[in-house]
């Protein structure tokens, strides 16, 4: 069974409409590549009873928990105090952080402040997770029922430059089973989705242990099959049946660049 994980992106502007979330997308890239299966991405704001509400509730489902954003050292960033608070751990200055902190601002002319410093709090038992491009580090906590907590700034480059270089190789030792799913994609032209659908049900055609997804954009429909990797005669078998009904409407120059 796949490790499932959800993301808690945290953040005000996320919820207005000022900023795109881009941590789902970029997330659920890195885990689907690696065997790993994002299954929920919330977005909440910067508010302490939610935070750790959402928290709680994420920990009684998943394996694995990411939490973005509010790690900085603004009054708004409160997300390290509200999983203190949830997660019934103490606040601590990382001295190893401060010293990359304070040397990262020399290297600017930039002199350490009590306000920068904050960026270098981290929650007791966590294990930090060095930022190679900006100053507060991610954080990994272990919970009880072999669950994981990831913390990460929200700044995009510092969320993917944490999870590439820290993040994803831990998960690949931790978890050497996980295999990347199954996937098979088939690109058609000149129909739409209903008709799709017409044909395959006048075909019978039901995968079992197959999802099925279709994705319409600019006239086409892109066919996605994707299954775990012990069902690969399901998956081929299911890719015949479908070129062989749709044959008709495959946009075959597509496919030699995807599949
Ligand atoms: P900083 O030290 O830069 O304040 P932080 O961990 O406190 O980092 P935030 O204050 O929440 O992070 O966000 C910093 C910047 O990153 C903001 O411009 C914010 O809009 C952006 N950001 C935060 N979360 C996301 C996200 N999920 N997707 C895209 N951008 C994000
Ligand atoms: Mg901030």
């Amino acid at each position: 069974m796949n490790k499932q994980a959800e993301l808690i992106s945290i953040g005000n502007e996320l919820l207005s409409g000022r900023t795109l979330n881009t941590h789902g997308q970029d997330l659920g890239a890195a885990l689907t590549a690696i065997g790993l299966q994002l299954v929920r991405d919330t977005t909440i704001p910067d508010d302490i009873p939610i935070i750790g509400s959402t928290v709680q509730e994420a920990l009684s489902r998943a394996d694995l928990i990411f939490i973005s954003g509010g790690l900085g050292p603004t009054i708004d960033d409160i997300t390290r105090d509200a999983l203190a608070e949830a997660l019934g751990q103490n606040i601590i200055l990382d001295l190893p952080t401060v010293a990359l902190i304070t040397e990262r601002y020399a290297m600017r002319d930039r002199k350490m402040t009590p306000a920068a410093e904050r960026q270098a709090l981290v929650l007791e038992n966590s294990i930090v997770l060095p930022n190679s491009v900006g100053a507060a580090p991610g954080q990994r906590i272990e919970w009880p029922g072999k669950k994981f907590l990831f913390v990460l700034p929200g700044p995009p480059h510092e969320f993917n430059a944490i999870l590439n270089e820290e993040i994803v190789p831990w998960l690949i030792h931790q978890f050497p089973d996980a295999r990347p799913n199954l996937i098979r994609i088939i690109q058609t032209q000149g129909i739409g989705e209903s008709d799709i659908v017409t044909l395959l049900e006048q075909a019978h055609f039901q995968p079992t242990h197959i999802d099925l997804g279709f994705y319409p954009a600019r006239g086409k429909v892109e066919i996605r099959l994707t299954t775990d990797p012990e069902n690969e005669p399901k998956i081929v078998a299911a890719e015949q049946h479908l070129l062989k009904v749709l044959e008709d409407f495959i946009d075959y120059d597509k496919n030699k660049e995807t599949t």
